[in-house]
């Protein structure tokens, strides 16, 4: 950026203009690493060694659940998790594991207001999605409530699902699965707890059950928790006569070594 440094010098008579078109090109090009603040050489989002550093996660993984294995027990195994309480939904794809870099990038985009960071972190939904997306037939966001939209301006879950939408050029649906329920925040609270509170916070929008009767799902959400919330969504979805869910997230918390 060095070049780049001369030509938006704020010491010349266009300095605070040129300081505005600066803080816009920052915006949309962040020049600095997410992950650890360094100055990225190329103006993407993460540096080489954040980049290193994220945990992709890859096969082998519970099928339905998808959890990684530490070791290959053969094709189509199930975690003792999928057996015990099979969910709601058909199968679950994660990008990567919510901890190091990606954890940072959840949080930007989710409390810093850093969009500009979903369609890269789409981008990587797309490639863990399994085939299940370029197969769907509708790309639905986990939503929010309306008090709480209202207080954050946008929804990430959203955010990430329409930029799936663009990549993958599938329909995205915003205001089919609506949020009846003001929730109280998930974080903090045991499972069972959890699923209490979910407990009817999703409704079809009325008029909007064609979206769904029938139809093959990708429920996005950008973290993959107890699973509470998507599994509440999922139920919801079925209900209305979804042939298939996918729940898909950006990031899933894994508690314990891989
Ligand atoms: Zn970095």
């Amino acid at each position: 950026m060095g070049q780049g440094e001369k030509l938006f010098s704020r010491d010349d008579g266009a300095g605070v203009l040129r300081g505005l078109l600066r803080a816009v090109a920052d915006f949309v090009y962040p020049p600095s690493c997410v992950g650890c603040g360094c100055k990225t050489q190329n103006g993407g989002a993460l540096c080489v060694q954040c980049w290193a550093g994220v945990q992709f996660i890859e096969r082998p993984f519970c099928e339905v659940l998808g959890i990684p294995f530490a070791h290959d027990h053969g094709p189509g195994i199930l975690s003792a998790e999928a057996i015990a309480e099979p969910p709601p939904f058909e199968r679950l794809r994660a990008a990567t594991v919510h901890d190091g870099p990606a954890r940072k990038l959840v949080h930007q985009l989710k409390y810093l207001d850093r969009t500009d960071l979903a369609r890269l972190m789409a981008s990587w939904m797309l490639r863990a999605s399994d085939g299940t997306v370029a197969a769907c037939d509708c790309i639905i966001p986990v939503p929010l409530h309306r008090r709480r939209f209202l207080a954050r301006r946008f929804n990430q879950s959203a955010e990430l699902a329409r930029h799936l939408a663009v990549l993958s050029a599938k329909p995205f649906l915003a205001s089919t699965l609506v949020r009846i329920k003001p929730t109280s925040r998930q974080v903090g609270l045991s499972a069972r707890a959890r699923k209490q509170n979910v407990r009817g916070a999703f409704a079809i929008a009325p008029g909007r059950e064609a979206d769904i009767l029938g139809k093959r799902v990708i429920l996005v959400d950008d973290v993959y928790t107890t699973g509470a919330t998507v599994a509440a969504a999922a139920r919801r979805l079925k209900k209305a006569g979804a042939a298939d869910v996918t729940v898909l997230t950006f990031a899933m918390a894994i508690s314990g070594p891989i």
